[in-house]
């Protein structure tokens, strides 16, 4: 266990170059205070968990002080922001301290979100607020609970310092861990200012630090480009599986490492919806549910086309091709899974798509159903779900189908069938509403639904004693927030 002064830096995308990135200095919130921190983020950086209540802590994520080996930079990037190329944004609002090693010898870049402005802050005032920055911090350690790979987040702090949105909040930052937080658009950058010479850097760079296996196959860059490609798809399978709207997946969004990152307007389906839209600016559905697919292909083909200096058009079209069979594979090995199903068979694609049009159909709620089915035997399960369909009909039917199928997979105890598929199917997600009880609480000063939130959300799978009310569907006011896409 280490003190907080105890953290090993090592800045290798600082020493890049000022091509890449400009030296900022955090500008400090004012009366720093601890929000929420993860016990489980800062094991990752070996720091004992009792640092996060000292008042040093809150100093150093607030901006007020910084270890003499920081370096803090704001990254150059641009990207594609529906549809469209934006030809420069960069960190806007958020600087790379540092990157941390720990003592199982991993790389951890320390990205302080809300930390004021820099050269890349264009209008923006280079805050975020709490609300935000709590919603950031919460999404990102419930999906890695989930087994969804995300970006970390350490801590929350909040403060006094005053942030103009819609109205007058507080400011806060959010800090953020990955293994880098280089973006698709980072590539595009140097590829549409015609930068060969340090869009080749860049490349060595993700290939040394991220991706060094590939070194060892006859053509590196491409070996790479697959790769990414390969973790995008499996990202996106899961999304799809368990139900997350990332909500704006613009190339700027999108990370070189296949992990959820940048959080804005992002929701968990409550009802299970296709159709389903959690950002409010995108009138179009672009980044729609179901869109998420077909965008994460999208959003590889402008990668690939910045990629066009190193690697063969052709080459490049080949690995673009792997993206949509990998994915429906790794999608529906996850449906399977979900209902409780051990061996493939021919049909499963179409047993997932008649009980989703059924579950949309009457609005069902995506997570409870499937941990429900799991209670039970699949027939005791299938005849108490009924009563949540509207066309029972075409219910019976599938239940038929289903139950069938599950007699053909295998002999086993309920009690296998329940572990198994509890161990895949959550009870707790983060529910927009959930977060929005403690987002009020939090903003008037009462932190305490936050953490427990967090808690509860660090163990999805488990049942926990006193918690039911984390496990519920919506109330009515709950169902259709619209999250504001200030942030
Ligand atoms: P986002 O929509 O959060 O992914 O941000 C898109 C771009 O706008 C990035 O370059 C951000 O750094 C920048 N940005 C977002 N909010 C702010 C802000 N309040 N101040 C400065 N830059 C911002
Ligand atoms: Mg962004």
């Amino acid at each position: 266990m280490k003190a907080l002064d105890e953290l090993t830096f090592d800045n290798r995308f600082a020493r890049l170059g000022d091509a890449f990135s400009t030296h900022v200095l955090p500008e400090p919130l004012d009366a720093p205070r601890l929000v929420v921190a993860s016990e489980a983020a800062m094991a990752l950086l070996d720091l004992d968990p009792a640092v996060a209540e000292t008042p040093v802590f809150a100093e150093l994520f607030g901006g007020h002080k910084l270890w003499a080996e920081a370096e803090p930079r704001a990254m150059i990037y641009s990207g594609h922001q529906f549809g469209g190329y934006t030809p420069q944004l960069g960190d806007g609002r958020g600087l790379l301290l540092g990157e941390v090693y720990n003592q199982a010898g991993e790389h951890w870049d320390l990205h302080l979100k809300g930390a004021g402005m820099t050269p890349y802050s264009r209008m923006g005032d280079g805050r975020a607020v709490l609300r935000s920055s709590i919603r950031e911090f919460l999404a990102s350690e419930a999906l890695h609970a989930l087994g969804i790979p995300s970006s970390r987040a350490l801590c929350v702090i909040g403060s006094d310092t005053p942030v103009w949105r819609e109205k007058q909040e507080r400011g806060a930052m959010v800090l953020r861990m990955a293994h880098s937080h280089i973006r698709f658009g980072h590539f595009e950058y140097f590829y549409y200012t015609k930068k060969p010479e340090q869009q080749a850097q860049l490349a060595e760079h993700v290939l040394n630090l991220h991706y060094p296996e590939c070194r060892e196959q006859p053509e590196p860059y491409l070996a790479m480009f697959r790769e990414i490609v390969e973790r995008n798809a499996e990202l996106i399978a899961k999304w799809q599986a368990y139900g997350f709207c990332h909500g704006v997946m613009n190339t700027d969004n999108m990370s070189i490492l296949g992990i959820t990152f940048d959080f804005g307007p992002f929701a968990f389906l409550d009802d299970f919806d296709a159709h389903f839209i959690c950002n409010h600016s995108d009138h179009e559905g672009r980044y729609s549910f179901s869109n998420q697919v077909p965008i994460g292909q999208w959003n590889l083909s402008a990668l690939a086309q910045a990629l066009t200096p190193f690697i063969s058009v052709d080459a490049l079209k080949e690995a673009l091709g792997l993206y949509l069979p990998l994915y429906q594979a790794n999608y529906l090995d996850l449906m399977r899974r979900r209902l409780g199903l051990t061996i493939a068979e021919d049909d499963d694609q179409q047993l997932v798509e008649r009980l989703l049009k059924l579950m949309q159909n009457s609005g069902v709620d995506y997570t409870l159903f499937f941990r429900r089915l799991g209670d039970e035997s699949a027939a005791l399960a299938v005849a108490r779900l009924r009563d949540d369909f509207v066309d029972l009909a075409g219910f019976d039917a599938w239940a038929e189908q289903y139950k069938a199928r599950v007699e053909r997979d295998g002999e086993f105890s309920q009690e296998q069938r329940r572990a198994r598929m509890h161990a895949v199917n959550p009870l707790y997600i983060l529910r927009n509403y959930l977060a929005q009880n403690a987002i009020v609480a939090a903003e008037s000063g009462d932190y305490s639904e936050v953490r427990r939130l967090h808690a509860v959300l660090s163990k999805p799978f488990e049942e926990q004693a006193g918690m039911g009310q984390y496990a519920q569907r919506p109330p009515d006011w709950g169902k259709h927030l619209e999250i504001s896409c200030s942030s």
